[in-house]
């Protein structure tokens, strides 16, 4: 499996990700927008696009399906609970179903809602883990929850199904928001002398070089993922006084956070 990750440069700063299968050239495009830059980035690589998988349901991460296929006849994948709003899907994925290109591109489903309620991750199941994560999961951070989405179903999938990942999975989020989410994390977190070098290293990169972290990297620096760090709940204890946190408050009072930051 090869992954070409092609930034989109808009204001949402989105990528796109081609997974390719190197045997046969057989080929997913992971949430197209710019229908140009995937086609050309395609052609290039002499990929043969064969299927279109969309995370979830918003535009941007949608808006290049009529046009992808157009020009290819991929078959459009979504979450079986957004085939109401994505027009013209082919295939409804549930958790468990596997998707494959080729013969070494095989995607397991997970269903991870949240930033929306009709929501996939893709977790490879040949090679390396990597999880494709849309709006899920970002580097150093959680998706919204505030167009379609709730914030304690959030914390449940984090918990339940991203935190036990292998510490080894490599993360492929659906927007480049490292920078900004770092400089979050610092905010809640100013000790964490390892975010800091992180910052230091992805301020220098471009969002075609950034850095591919890994579940064991966000663990060290991601605040969703550090729920019980006592420098964490020490700030949120001084925002929100004599509230009792938990784990589940302490993920809300985040995202809360980070919704005016
Ligand atoms: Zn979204």
């Amino acid at each position: 499996m090869k992954i070409v990750r092609i930034y989109m440069d808009n204001n949402l700063r989105n990528y796109c990700h081609l997974i390719i299968c190197e045997q046969t050239n057989e080929t997913i495009v992971l949430d197209p927008l710019d229908v140009t830059k995937c086609l050309k980035a395609a052609e290039r690589l002499g990929c043969k696009i064969t299927k279109i998988i969309n995370t979830h349901e918003h535009f941007d991460h949608i808006d290049g399906n009529p046009g992808v296929v157009a020009a290819t006849g991929a078959k459009i994948h979504a979450h079986v609970n957004a085939i109401k709003s994505i027009p013209n899907v082919d295939i409804g994925l549930s958790a468990g179903d596997i998707v494959e290109v080729g013969t070494t591109v095989r995607l397991r489903i997970l269903d991870t809602p949240g930033h929306t309620l009709a929501h996939i991750c893709l977790l490879s199941e040949i090679g390396k883990p990597v999880l494709f994560c849309g709006d899920t999961l970002f580097n150093a951070s959680a998706g919204n929850c505030s167009h379609g989405g709730d914030v304690h179903k959030m914390y449940h999938t984090f918990v339940k199904q991203l935190a036990v990942l292998p510490d080894d999975t490599a993360i492929y989020p659906g927007h480049d928001y490292i920078v900004n989410n770092l400089n979050f994390s610092l905010s809640l977190e100013p000790s964490n002398s390892f975010a800091k070098e992180l910052l230091k290293i992805v301020s220098e990169q471009t969002p075609e070089q950034r850095t591919v972290t890994t579940m064991s990297v966000e663990k060290k620096m991601n605040p969703f993922f550090r729920l019980d760090n006592d420098e964490i709940i020490d700030t949120l204890k001084d925002k929100y006084a004599n509230q009792q946190i938990d784990n589940e408050a302490v993920f809300v009072s985040l995202r809360a956070l980070r919704d005016n930051w």
